[in-house]
């Protein structure tokens, strides 16, 4: 970790006083600061002021009880959280995720990255997140209907196509939207398709919006390696996670040449030597909801491995996409010792603070979360831009924009990275351009 500003160690001070106990977000907090000192150095207005402090502490903070009834008729209670984090750009935009591991600290962490990561795609849009500590593994449909539908009975008063628009993350795709969108439609008789993203395609969703987190990884990754003039073609991939994110990397990684041979779940990993088979792992994890056992089993190249990580499996490209902390120092120096050239990371926050540093001593090209899967967020931002104009737009058409909206991303992480004296870091690239433009809005915008 860097040496602190004066400004930057009180407000960190200010942060860990104020949210005791909330190791990830502080950890989220910890990754801006460290990335700000050339920016208070040139620009000490942004110190003096309490700009920083006001960015740390939420707007907003809703926590609310979520009471459900089971299959077997027993009253069920949960937790629900929504983190109005920033609006300084734009109506709260974030995910909710539903996962035993949900808490509030959790939720700031999440929110506050969802600042800078909603600045960087240059959409109109603020940070939030929220979620719950409800688990929808091994629940009946029926079981989740009657969650989703309890939690938005208390969330739908928060929301709004112009306050607050959530959409899925971890444990949220698109049946829990559907659900929840039923649910906010009944009780305000509004069909206000902005209200929530990630809808189906056929009631309003967006072309593009589920594969959006994964493909925009890749673009990123893409831009990243053509600086030095590398390409993924013919490139060995791995990738954590076999959600959402993980599937839709691994598919445009191999339309793009790349060879992907490994992804995971929480049972372990799988290596497939002839490469993953997209869509038998989209129809065993999306339709089935099975595991990837099951994957192993139904086809001949693939092992699977119940121990060890799937970090130990050689690549020149690893993408983690399943969730954060999930790739530690002693996984970096094992990739770094197999030769891995790039880590973009299609979650949020998976690398610990160890492992980008060993990364970085290595050279080794590194995008942070919020910059590399800052295209999910993106593409909600053009369904919001669909349903107010009542329009849909075709598939290549609406890829062709978050391939733009990725480059653009990667650009204005480099120029700042450039501009402030630390060329190829994109962590400060991404953390110092963001930063500017939700400080300025926010200043603008007065006390
Ligand atoms: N949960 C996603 C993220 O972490 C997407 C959020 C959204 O589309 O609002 O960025």
């Amino acid at each position: 970790m860097a040496e602190l500003d004066p400004a930057l160690s009180r407000v960190f001070s200010t942060v860990l006083d104020r949210n005791p106990g909330e190791a990830e977000f502080h950890q989220a907090v910890r990754e801006v600061l460290d990335t700000l000192n050339p920016v208070v150095a040139r620009h000490p207005e942004y110190a003096e002021g309490s700009i920083i402090e006001r960015l740390c502490e939420p707007e907003r903070q809703i926590m609310f009880r979520v009471p459900w009834t089971d299959d077997q008729g027993n009253v069920r209670i949960n937790r629900g959280f929504r983190v109005e984090f920033n609006s300084a750009l734009g109506p709260y935009k974030g995910g909710l995720r539903f996962h035993p591991t949900v808490n509030l600290g959790i939720v700031k962490f999440l929110g506050f990255e969802q600042i800078f990561k909603n600045a960087l795609t240059g959409m109109p849009i603020g940070g939030g997140k929220g979620g719950s500590d409800f688990d929808p593994k091994g629940r009946s449909d029926a079981e989740v209907m009657r969650f989703c539908q309890s939690f938005m009975t208390e969330l739908y008063r928060h929301i709004g196509e112009y306050t607050d628009v959530p959409a899925g993350d971890i444990g949220v795709g698109g049946r829990e939207i559907g659900y929840l969108f039923g649910q906010y439609k009944r009780i305000t008789n509004r069909y206000e398709s902005g209200v929530l993203t990630g809808k189906g395609i056929g009631w309003g969703g967006s072309l593009v919006r589920t594969e959006a987190t994964g493909y925009g990884t890749v673009f990123f990754t893409r831009e990243m390696l053509a600086t030095r003039g590398l390409s993924l073609s013919g490139r060995r991939v791995i990738v954590s996670g076999s959600g959402n994110v993980a599937i839709y990397a691994a598919e445009k990684a191999a339309q793009l040449g790349a060879q992907v041979v490994a992804c995971s779940d929480s049972g372990g990993y799988v290596v497939d030597e002839a490469g993953l088979d997209i869509a038998l792992l989209r129809e065993i994890k999306e339709i089935r909801r099975g595991r990837l056992t099951d994957y192993a089993a139904e086809r001949e190249s693939a092992t699977h491995h119940a121990e060890g990580s799937v970090w130990d499996v050689p690549a020149e490209i690893a993408l983690p996409c399943a969730t954060q902390n999930e790739l530690d120092g002693s996984h970096a120096k094992t990739l770094v010792a197999n030769g891995v050239l790039a880590i973009a990371e299609g979650a949020n926050m998976p690398c610990t603070p160890e492992a980008v540093s060993i990364l970085a001593e290595n050279n080794v090209l590194f995008a942070p979360g919020k910059a590399a899967n800052a295209g999910g967020v993106a593409t909600s931002a053009l369904e919001m831009q669909q349903n107010a104009s009542r329009d849909r737009w075709h598939f290549d058409h609406t890829e062709q924009r978050l391939d733009q909206i990725m480059v653009d991303v990667h650009a204005r992480c480099a120029e700042a990275a450039e501009t402030y004296d630390c060329p190829g870091n994109y962590v400060a690239g991404a953390n110092i351009t963001s930063f500017i433009q939700v400080s300025d809005a926010m200043l603008a915008l007065g006390v």
